[in-house]
């Protein structure tokens, strides 16, 4: 069945970070990155018995969890006060005291210099 090819060619990568394992022997995978480590023997038996999810090895590990969050942000024409370029992302943000209410922020596409109206 394809899903479970899928699924182990899922298993090679680092379930905390999702970097590519590296095998440093036939016995066993590690993270270059995080050192997670993983044996062989699981990732071949693992179409049956692989159901832990990133949570739970993070949890295992101790590590603290860290999502990438990538947001993409609506993109407007705006010039930057900095470099003239004519694009900027936006987007709001609620400031602390309730009466200043929401204030929008631009962040030049070009040099991410951040500037308000
Ligand atoms: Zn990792
Ligand atoms: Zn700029």
């Amino acid at each position: 069945m394809a899903s479970w090819q899928w699924q182990a060619r899922d298993f090679l990568f680092c379930g905390v970070c999702g970097t590519l394992l590296t095998f440093d022997s036939v016995r066993s995978a590690s993270c270059p990155l995080c050192g997670f480590k993983r044996k062989a023997k699981e990732i071949e038996g693992k179409e049956t018995r692989y159901i832990v999810t990133a949570e739970d090895i993070r949890r295992e590990l101790k590590i603290d969890p860290f999502e990438e969050v990538l947001v993409q942000r609506p993109v407007i024409t705006k010039s930057c006060p900095e470099c003239n370029h004519s694009k900027a992302e936006y987007y709001s943000r609620q400031m602390r005291s309730a009466d200043e209410g929401e204030t929008t922020f631009y962040e030049c596409t070009e040099c991410r210099h951040k500037f308000t109206d």
